[in-house]
């Protein structure tokens, strides 16, 4: 027996586990400080109550002889992708066949599981900083990761180049951690590299119901050729509070072909044998989240959280802190203060306003020097924070 010595390879994030016990050794030594939680990347508004109801409905139904559901379809009902497909009809203008998209348990599984149908000698390549599972999945795999660099030159938003040799190409956008999204020109671009060069874009868009602006596609395939050269992830998390209920989708078109074969054949093959599908009241309530009194609801939340990232990005602003994100996107990437490195700033930040916030260099080499905020927090503490971020440093 050999065990996959891959998993050797995986580099030990201590991100968030350091972030708890750095706050847990100041508040051994302050246990009265007030701290709010900037840095967390879970949803904190509940569920609308178009998804409960539909929920409790669907549960009391299994619990009828004539409306008992045993094992589902592992692509997902067809309720729910008709549904998605809707949805994608009327945000973007894009068409898509139900038996493109695949139900899931959340994007992260699928983002992970879709490398079975790729070869281990295929080169990925990664942004940095980076959502750290796409680098993650593949080390375990073994596969040779190449890292795109993401800064304030090219606004946070890696370019291909001349020489660039990429076969899997992960893009997230709006991006996790910076909060930067990909323009209609830009994404264009990458779909023009991956269809010359053969790639396969996997496609992140498990943010793009923040997007608001108009010339930041919602899904790649707004862009002319993306049919032919990227699967894309996507999931009620963020969208819809889902972060523990559990829902996702991928999308991959049958026009993706490649060594003559339909990854799209591969993939269901691919479920089909390694997963029996999501919860029937979980799916029902994913596909009334986003039907029109789901849709309304979730929105809600979805403008909540970003009055919230617009006041994250007006502090930023009159303290004169070079940041991006915020306006597509729940996240906010701020360049430190006084040149000040990520954990510096956190230690700073934590001791003299009890605010924490995310360590920028914990998601990759390029993140040295930045840290990202959430706006997943209640309005009050929002405002709070920034407050005494405004008080403190608005002075130096
Ligand atoms: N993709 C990105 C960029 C994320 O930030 C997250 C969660 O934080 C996920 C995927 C995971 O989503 P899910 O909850 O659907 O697994």
């Amino acid at each position: 027996m050999r065990i996959n010595k891959n998993y050797g390879n995986i580099e030990e994030t201590y991100l968030f586990s350091e972030v708890a016990e750095r706050v847990r050794q100041f508040m051994a030594k302050d246990p009265g400080a007030c701290l709010i939680k900037m840095g967390i990347g879970d949803v904190t508004r509940p569920l609308c109550q178009t998804a409960v109801k539909a929920m409790v409905a669907a549960a009391e139904e299994m619990g009828t002889e004539k409306g008992f559901h045993g094992y589902g379809p592992e692509q997902g009902y067809g309720f729910l992708r008709d549904e998605i497909a809707d949805y994608y009809q009327r945000t973007s203008g894009v068409k898509l066949f139900s038996d493109e998209i695949f139900v899931s348990d959340g994007a992260k599984s699928d983002i992970g599981n879709i490398l079975d149908i790729f070869d281990v000698d295929n080169v990925v390549a990664v942004t940095d900083p980076v959502y750290p599972v796409y680098v993650d999945t593949n080390v375990m795999a073994g596969r040779k990761v190449i890292k795109l660099s993401a800064t304030a030159d090219n606004g946070f938003l890696p370019m291909p180049y001349p020489g660039l040799q990429a076969d899997i190409i992960y893009l997230c956008s709006p991006n996790n951690p910076t909060g930067a999204a990909y323009d209609k020109e830009r994404l264009t671009k990458w779909v023009e590299y991956a269809n010359a060069h053969g790639s396969v874009i996997l496609f992140d868009a498990a943010y793009e119901a923040f997007i608001s602006d108009p010339d930041v596609p919602r899904t790649i395939y707004a862009i002319e050729g993306a049919r032919s050269c990227a699967i894309e992830f996507c999931s009620l998390s963020k969208t819809a509070g889902f972060t523990g209920t559990r829902c996702g989708y991928t999308v991959v078109p049958s026009g993706l072909i490649r060594d003559g074969v339909q990854l799209r054949k591969m993939w269901l093959r691919r479920q089909t044998t390694k997963f029996n599908g999501v919860a029937y009241p979980v799916q029902r309530a994913a596909a009334a989240c986003l039907h029109e009194q789901g849709i309304a609801e979730i929105m809600e939340n979805i403008s909540y959280y970003k009055e919230n990232a617009k006041i994250i990005a007006d502090t930023f602003t009159e303290l004169k802190w070079p940041f991006t994100g915020g306006k597509n996107s729940p996240y906010i990437w701020v360049q430190c203060p006084h040149g000040m490195k990520s954990w510096p700033f956190f230690d700073d930040l934590l001791s003299r306003a009890n605010v924490i916030c995310t360590p920028g260099a914990g998601f990759g080499d390029c993140g040295e020097g930045y840290v990202r905020f959430t706006s997943f927090n209640s309005r009050e503490n929002t405002e709070e924070a920034m407050k005494r971020i405004r008080e403190i440093y608005g002075q130096e």
